[in-house]
């Protein structure tokens, strides 16, 4: 959430947190007439259109006496049997006194009211809200037993003390209306009527009673929702302890808004036992106060000393115990010691938020918000009690909105820590990708590598081989002849066989003839190999090309007397040229040394062919010239048939031939056919034949531009 959003988030929560408040209608009345020595006069006051009026001020009062309506004999004007003394409704029996003697919390006593109201209003339907009253009462309503709460009783064992707020329903009955109280408190520190009663006509205390009820009903949901969604959290996240203490600190003043204004926990548990209904309520509120300073120290450390920390909780914790092991009737008077502790430990707190705010800490500013708002809060009960302002008691109200400040704060923080959690994941994610990239890439660049490595090695052991081969075989090639050429050239020398030294020098020219070629041989050769030869090649109509190239041998074949035909059978092309593209020089290279070959090793009576056909199709993409040179010859025996294409290998009937080769023709042509794109091959029967074949990549001319 962005921070001006959330902002308006709280305010507007805030806003309908104030506008629910019961209290806030009692803001702008001003302050209602108070009743004097007993007589409360509201005959100026119209229930319908006022509203509740609050029965506060000087009520009749006889301590130590518990008396009933018949008590007040005669008329309602006549006096009590005893003479009366006046207390102030709403407050405790202590500081204040009846017939000079000083009044203790302790004790019993009568209070009764007279009010009078307009006659018009005779017979009305009206309500009284009689709030806590500590700690037992019963109360009549003109002469007629109209509620009670406990027992009342004279000593500490006679008295059963209950604490239960509620609306008495009652008719006007002329113009005055008797209310007589008897209450009893020997069970803790407050007694009488410590809180104000209320009056009106039924419909409105009613209403006014339900708001009340729901506005608690609210209040305790919200507190107790904040507070376990929050144990909830730190249950699922335990490293940070501040859900947990700010949880049970919403639990603890959830609890406390129970026990406390229309004692909610009473409709649930109707039983309940008054002792345990107190010590919960001083046991919330302690509990509470020991979380807010363990929720402050957990979100602040740096603000808040240690030290200071451990005395508060010492001092509440045994407090708690302390409450927990007394009766109401001991801790309810340690109630002063305790309120000194809480201002002390809330002013710390405020303190702590304070420095947390300067220092501009996390979510400080917020908590500032809401302490300051406590503040002023708690600022208005001290104005309200003191009858200064009619705002009401605000002070639950301002717990709630501290809570749920609090409790924006810390799902600010979570969601902060989320969105972090999240952006870094994001990142994470990324990484991973990347890195999963990377490792594919370097992966396949590795696997590249070793298989260009395993392929250069395999090259590098092949040419190492090939190189060997070679070098034995030059060596080989070179050395017969030139032994040859020292035998011939020393029998010369040596004048021996001197009618044979012509046919020896001829032999010698022969032997340097052979050993010329088979020098200017490797040396193509290796060009081949290394790329230096440049093919110059061009688009040829194949046809032509190798008609032309069998007119232009044909002659010398047929003079040795061999029989030399052309076949051409690349007719099915029709009309179109058959194109291929080749080096022309090369090409005719490789043919005449095929014919030569099969001329070489073909008897005088034998015939020699060159074919030419097409193959594959021009749609398919594969269409090629086949070009054939087979002859009727000796052929090559089936264990040679695979070596006739390797440098320096030569045939039986080679070595027979006067005319030697050097056994690198074949390899020079496969070089030329392979960089044309082609291929070469043999079939051969011995004593019947060879057959040669080159294949050469072809395509067709449409617009007849090929060079012939
Ligand atoms: P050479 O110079 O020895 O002819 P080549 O590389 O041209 O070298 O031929 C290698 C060998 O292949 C020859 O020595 C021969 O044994 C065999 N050979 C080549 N052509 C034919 C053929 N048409 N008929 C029979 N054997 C052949």
């Amino acid at each position: 959430m962005r921070k001006s959003t959330y902002r308006l988030y709280v305010l507007c929560l805030s806003c309908v947190l104030f506008l629910l408040f019961p209290g806030s209608s009692a803001l702008g009345k001003g302050i209602q007439p108070e009743a004097v020595k007993g007589i409360l006069d509201l005959s100026a006051w119209n229930g319908e259109h006022d509203g509740l009026k609050n029965l506060d001020g000087e009520w009749e009062f006889y301590w130590n006496h518990l008396l009933t309506p018949a008590d007040f004999t005669g008329s309602l004007d006549s006096a009590a049997p005893y003479a009366p003394a006046y207390a102030l409704v709403p407050k405790v029996w202590e500081g204040q006194e009846s017939g000079g003697q000083a009044l203790s919390n302790q004790g019993y006593a009568t209070y009764r009211l007279r009010i009078h109201t307009a006659a018009a209003d005779n017979g009305t339907s009206m309500a009284l809200y009689v709030p806590s009253v500590a700690t037992a009462y019963q109360l009549w309503i003109n002469g007629e037993l109209a509620a009670a709460n406990g027992k009342v009783g004279t000593s500490k064992e006679t008295m059963d003390p209950a604490n239960f707020p509620k609306p008495v329903f009652f008719h006007l009955q002329g113009s005055e209306t008797e209310i007589v109280i008897q209450v009893s408190n020997f069970v803790q520190r407050k007694g009488g009527l410590w809180e104000s009663f209320r009056m009106g006509v039924s419909k409105d205390v009613m209403v006014s009673r339900e708001k009340e009820i729901a506005f608690q009903l609210l209040m305790i949901g919200s507190l107790f929702t904040m507070g376990l969604y929050h144990i909830g959290l730190f249950l699922a996240r335990r490293k940070d302890k501040s859900p947990l203490f700010f949880g049970c600190f919403a639990l603890g003043m959830g609890f406390r808004a129970m026990v406390t204004g229309p004692t909610l926990i009473t409709y649930l548990f109707p039983h309940i036992a008054w002792e345990f209904q107190v010590h919960l309520e001083y046991l919330s509120v302690v509990v509470a106060l020991l979380m807010l300073i363990m929720f402050s120290y957990s979100r602040y450390p740096g603000e808040m000393h240690r030290k200071v920390r451990d005395w508060f909780v010492l001092a509440l914790a045994a407090y708690s115990l302390f409450v927990l092991l007394t009766p109401a009737s001991i801790y309810t008077y340690s109630m002063l010691a305790f309120q000194v502790v809480s201002v002390l430990a809330i002013c710390y707190v405020i303190y702590v938020s304070i420095r947390a705010y300067l220092r501009k800490r996390e979510g400080a500013s917020l908590n500032m918000a809401a302490v300051l708002v406590l503040l002023v809060l708690v600022l208005n009960d001290i104005l309200f009690y003191n009858h200064i302002v009619a705002t009401g008691d605000l002070m639950q109200l301002g717990m709630v909105f501290y809570v749920f400040m609090e409790s924006v704060n810390l799902s600010h923080q979570f969601s902060k820590s989320f969105a972090r959690v999240e952006s870094m994941s994001a990142q994470l994610l990324e990484w991973n990708e990347l890195l999963e990239v990377k490792v594919e890439e370097r992966t396949e660049a590795l696997e590249q590598s070793n298989t260009s490595i395993q392929a250069i090695n395999q090259e590098l052991v092949k040419m190492e081989q090939s190189r060997r081969h070679l070098l034995s075989n030059i060596s080989h090639e070179l050395g017969t002849p030139l032994t040859l050429i020292q035998g011939y050239v020393k029998a010369v020398l040596d004048r021996i066989d001197e009618d044979n030294h012509d046919r020896y020098l001829r032999l010698t020219y022969e032997k340097t003839v052979i050993l010329d070629r088979i020098i200017s041989d490797l040396f193509e050769l290796s060009k081949f190999e290394s790329g230096k030869i440049r093919f110059d090649c061009q688009a040829v109509d194949a046809v032509a090309f190798f008609r032309s190239l069998f007119d232009k041998l044909e002659l010398p074949i047929k003079q040795e007397g061999h029989s030399f035909a052309y076949i051409d059978k690349a007719d099915s092309l029709a009309d179109k040229q058959l194109i291929v593209w080749i080096d022309v020089v090369r090409i005719e290279q490789v043919v005449m040394n095929l014919l030569f070959n099969a001329q070489k090793f073909t008897s005088v009576s034998g015939s020699i062919h060159l074919i030419i056909e097409n193959y594959g199709s021009l749609e398919k993409g594969n269409l090629g010239l086949r070009v054939k040179v087979s002859d009727t010859g000796n052929g090559i025996d089936d264990d040679d048939l695979p070596f006739v294409f390797d440098r320096f290998y030569r045939g039986r009937e080679s070595h027979k031939s006067r005319s030697a080769g050097t056994g690198l023709g074949l390899a020079i042509c496969k070089e030329i056919i392979e960089h044309h794109g082609g291929t070469i091959d043999v079939e051969s029967k011995a004593g019947i034949g060879s057959t040669f074949t080159i294949t050469l990549p072809a395509m067709v001319d449409m617009e007849g531009e090929a060079d012939v």
